[in-house]
């Protein structure tokens, strides 16, 4: 089985003003490098993002850090005449490493279906960010029994034909999970993971090294549980992440 490097992503959403997101970034810095003096070279990758207004500030504050930064979501175009928009190589151009697409959140704010984040992926690949593609059911559709279909067709329909392991991150958050204090079981945690590596195989050559995320209120006290399952490499934090305790409580759960 390939050894998967563990990745635990903070989704700050729209919060965060200068000096909050700045003094939280610094924070998270330094429970990282007090980790690292004591005990050498961390065994996962943390990553933060931030509102694209910090990302520079953010970035600049963690030059110092092993922590990236990423963005929320970019446009499918690199410029133009896309007013409140943000491309991706803006997003590269202010210090992120990486991008979230495909929220349920702008699935559901921006009507976002999966073509869209299909091309905004492949936007974030072509300017050299790994692209973190989020993908889910809500309630009523697993109450339906239809969880690992919908789950299977956002899969197939958003990933670019040049997705890989280096460029791709699948973050699996349930709708029904995010900011609701609700967390799948472990179970069809475990189920869904299974299903999404599948579906990865069949379209990717190395699927088998791509990092499947687990997203919808991990805290603290549940995210052990789930970070151990086989298919779960990692977590994709929403709440939790504005807390540099929590955040770190999370990630601690993997050191
Ligand atoms: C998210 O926004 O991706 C998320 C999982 O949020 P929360 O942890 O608050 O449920």
């Amino acid at each position: 089985m390939t050894e998967r490097r563990l990745l635990i992503a903070g989704n700050w959403k729209m919060h965060g003003l200068h000096r909050e997101g700045v003094a939280l970034a610094a924070a998270l810095a330094e429970k990282a490098a007090s980790h690292q003096s004591a005990h050498g070279p961390l065994h996962l990758d943390l990553l933060i993002c931030p509102p694209a207004t910090l990302s520079r500030e953010v970035s600049e504050t963690l030059a110092e850090s092993v922590i990236s930064v990423g963005g929320q979501d970019c446009h499918t175009l690199e410029r133009g005449a896309h007013t409140g928009d943000v491309s991706a190589a803006m997003l590269k151009d202010a210090g992120c490493s990486y991008v979230i697409v495909g929220h349920s959140e702008r699935r559901a704010d921006h009507g976002e279906n999966n073509d869209q984040v299909k091309i905004k992926a492949a936007a974030a690949h072509a300017c050299g960010l790994t692209a973190i593609i989020c993908i889910g059911e809500t309630r009523e559709q697993r109450d339906r029994g239809e969880a690992m279909a919908i789950v299977g067709s956002q899969l197939a329909g958003s990933l670019p034909d040049e997705a890989n392991a280096s460029n791709t991150v699948i973050a699996y958050e349930p709708v029904w999970a995010i900011g609701t204090g609700l967390v799948a079981t472990v179970a069809d945690v475990a189920e869904i993971h299974a299903g999404v590596r599948a579906g990865l195989a069949k379209a990717l050559s190395d699927a088998d090294a791509v990092r499947v995320l687990y997203g919808g209120s991990v805290k603290p006290d549940n995210a052990a549980e789930l970070m151990e399952l086989e298919d779960v490499d990692g977590a994709l934090v929403g709440g939790a992440s504005l807390d540099a305790d929590d955040f770190w409580a999370i990630a601690a759960t993997c050191l």
